[in-house]
């Protein structure tokens, strides 16, 4: 890598080992060809394509921190905390991801039966599903859009899946503190996914981000794929109130869609600390000279 050149990063990616759409071998080729020097596979409560995602990435002589995307039960809502930088063996992780699996296995049932009650086959489903490393709500939508029962995966969140549509099921996730935990404990660091994404007052989500904080997390995403620029502004806020570090990641599932193209996010300002300066060995220091940075940087 070259250090004036400085790294382009994107440290939130899907790949079929959860619901993103390519495997994690031509992810990691797409991820390459974009510019990406630095990058995380974070599939949604797995660390199954982390394997073959490495090899990519040698072969692409780029970095991958390892990663993880993990859902969250925390006040009656789902978040999601990226895990980076973690030993993919260590057990506290394994237990976490055994606990995943296990409440999205019978989340995946339950919203099946929910389904069948209404007259949309969801165990039906489900069974061709049985493949998958994880079902996610990503995998119906699909399944329903392959059937013809449905236009596209959105009408079938807004129609089904979405919350308080009749395929809704809540799932038994860990708690904010549970997952922190586990992440650190296998020596990786904690980061609040999108925190735009969520329905949260300005006050609610200040508030979160203490909570966060005060529980050990390291750091906010503050440039997501599909933001727009006043969103950046209020990430941007959180971090430097809370003194959290920043993290930038596209979300790609599909690098085919403009909104989700990896690399290409917003500059994390020079005042925020770069989460993925921990991972970068450049002859100027950490995270200076990055593409993801703001030239101001000192
Ligand atoms: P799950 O973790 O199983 O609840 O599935 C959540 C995933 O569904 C998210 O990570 C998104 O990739 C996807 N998703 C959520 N809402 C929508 C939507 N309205 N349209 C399309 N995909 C969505
Ligand atoms: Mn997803
Ligand atoms: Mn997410
Ligand atoms: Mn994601």
């Amino acid at each position: 890598m070259n250090a004036e050149a400085g790294a382009r990063v994107d440290l939130h990616l899907h790949s079929t080992a959860s619901d993103g759409v390519l495997s994690p071998t031509a992810l990691i080729d797409a991820v390459a060809t974009a510019g990406v020097t630095v990058c995380a596979l974070t599939d949604h409560d797995t660390v199954a394509g982390l394997a073959e995602a490495a090899a990519a990435a040698d072969r692409h002589g780029i970095t991958l921190v390892s990663g993880i995307e993990v859902s969250v039960g925390h006040a009656g809502r789902t978040l999601h905390v990226v895990g980076l930088g973690f030993q993919p063996a260590a057990p506290s992780l394994l237990a976490l991801i055994d606990s995943l699996a296990a409440a999205r296995a019978e989340r995946a049932r339950d919203i099946a039966r929910r389904l069948d009650r209404r007259g949309m086959p969801g165990s039906d489903m489900l069974g061709d599903l049985a493949g998958a490393t994880v079902v996610t709500r990503t995998h119906f939508a699909r399944e329903m859009v392959r059937r013809g029962l449905v236009a596209d995966p959105g009408q079938a969140f807004k129609r089904w899946l979405g919350k308080g549509a009749p395929g809704y099921a809540p799932a038994a996730w860990p708690s904010l503190e549970t997952v922190i935990a586990a992440i650190g404990a296998a020596g990786g660091v904690a980061v609040l996914a999108h925190p735009l994404r969520y329905t949260l007052s300005a006050g609610q989500r200040r508030e979160l981000a203490r909570e966060f904080r005060a529980a050990g997390g390291i750091a906010i995403e503050v440039c997501v794929g599909g933001q727009n620029p006043a969103q950046t502004e209020v990430a941007v806020g959180l971090c430097l109130r809370t003194g959290l570090e920043g993290s930038v990641g596209s979300d790609c599932h599909d690098p085919a869609l403009p909104w989700q193209r990896p690399g290409r996010l917003a500059k994390l300002p020079a005042a925020i600390a770069a989460v993925w300066g921990r991972w970068q060995a450049t002859p100027a220091g950490p995270a200076s000279g990055d593409t993801n940075r703001d030239a101001a940087s000192a």
